[in-house]
């Protein structure tokens, strides 16, 4: 009997008009994820269905658990839909399982099949409780749930249904690009953005020689890590050393972090258009530092009309860590590399700025041409899926 890994859509079902695209996306994601294996895809309006060779199951099912958009999905055997064959094929399935309960479920999307769907289960289950010693059914809480989905030539038998990572899946809602510090916090705000189909590009501020090459490999790793849910990433590495050195010449020591953060505002949007993203992300958390009062955010926020997206701000910081683990980038977030923003970090960085202090620090040294500056000496990376086996390439 042949296995079919089989994808039910979950939620982009819900999406009427631009169903097509998500399935489309989906699909071609999907491809590109498994690109490598020996498999074979399809899809129709409510499934979708990869066959595989039995050594790659693992390696198949270790990738789409990586995929955004896919909700859930079975592994089941697909059989040819013949009444008789259905028959012994679901006895033979059922023999190789050791249970005491079971349910039959049969949905029957061709509807030309000659038995209504219940009375399909009932003959299914009296032909199981015939053949399989000491089984019972249980119609409420059965240990091994048997569905059987009969379309027009196969059918499709499983008993155990696995979730999949949800969202949408990637690209579906357009780009945006992610301020990725080496930090704990921005690489889980970049998941939770791409999770709701929004492609990613990734920006980072390093002011060599403050910082060091170290920190910036640590970026790159934790872009990987993100990589593995989307395609390749495009990593822009903005050399903020200028901009940041003339910062502490000339403003308060306790405005620095302040006003760092708005010309970080400012470069980002300038590299969001050049580069076609919609929205800026990061890792913003409400209250976590200085910088991350209201009054703060509204102070830095005031520089761009931008959309910004802070999908942690209202997470605990342990609500952070615990993503962080799960998505795997928590270990390297922590190698202890000086961040731009650590290695200046003022005593009392103001937590109630003035807008009217940030123009006047602002207003003493030509950062509209330091910015023009730092934009066009950008280093792009471009980041792949661990799983991608080709070099990664500067452009
Ligand atoms: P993280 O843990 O992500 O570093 P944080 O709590 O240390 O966050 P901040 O350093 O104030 O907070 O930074 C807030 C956000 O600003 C970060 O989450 C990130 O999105 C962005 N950011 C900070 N430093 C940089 C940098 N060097 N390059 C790119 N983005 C940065
Ligand atoms: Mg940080």
């Amino acid at each position: 009997m042949n296995r079919v890994v089989m994808i039910k859509y979950g939620e982009l079902t819900t999406k009427k008009g631009n169903r097509k695209f998500f399935v489309n996306t989906l699909y071609s994601n999907i491809k590109n994820k498994l690109k490598g294996l020996n498999v074979r895809i399809h899809k129709d309006i409510s499934r979708m269905y990869i066959e595989f060779s039995d050594s790659e199951l693992d390696e198949v099912l270790s990738r789409i658990n990586n995929i955004f958009g896919i909700h859930e999905y079975v592994v089941a055997y697909k059989v040819d839909t013949d009444l008789e064959g259905i028959k012994s094929n679901v006895l033979d399935i059922m023999k190789n399982i050791k249970f005491s309960t079971f349910k039959v479920e049969t949905k029957r999307s061709d509807k030309s099949f000659p038995v209504p769907s219940l009375d399909f289960s009932r003959q299914l289950g009296g032909l199981i409780l015939k053949n399989i010693e000491g089984v019972k059914v249980d119609v409420h809480n059965p240990e091994i749930l048997l569905n059987v989905e009969i379309r027009e030539f196969f059918t499709y038998i499983y008993t155990n249904e696995y979730k999949g990572l949800g969202g949408y899946p990637n690209g579906t809602l357009g780009n945006g690009i992610l301020m990725l510090s080496g930090g704990i916090d921005s690489p889980v705000a970049g998941y939770l953005t791409l999770k709701r189909g929004v492609k990613l590009d990734c920006i980072y501020f390093e002011a060599i020689p403050h910082t060091s090459i170290e920190a910036r490999n640590k970026v790159i790793t934790l872009a990987k890590k993100l990589a593995k849910y989307t395609s390749e990433i495009k990593l822009h590495v903005v050399p903020f050393t200028e901009i940041q050195e003339a910062i502490y010449r000339e403003a308060e020591d306790d405005y620095c972090i302040t006003i760092m953060r708005r010309m970080m505002y400012r470069i980002t949007e300038e590299v969001a258009k050049r580069n076609k993203c919609m929205v800026i992300a990061n890792g913003e958390s409400i209250g976590q530092v200085a910088s991350q009062t209201l009054t703060s955010m509204s102070v830095i926020n005031e520089v761009t009309n931008m959309p910004v997206i802070r999908p942690v701000a209202c997470l605990d910081k342990l609500e952070i860590i615990d993503i962080a683990k799960r998505i795997d980038t928590y270990e390297t977030s922590i190698l202890p590399f000086e961040d731009c923003c650590t290695v200046f970090v003022p005593k009392h960085p103001v937590i109630n700025p003035k807008l009217n202090l940030c123009y006047e620090y602002e207003n003493r040294f030509d950062y509209k041409n330091m910015i023009i500056d730092a934009v066009n000496n950008i280093n792009t990376i471009i980041i792949k899926d661990e799983k991608d086996n080709s070099f990664e390439d500067i452009l």
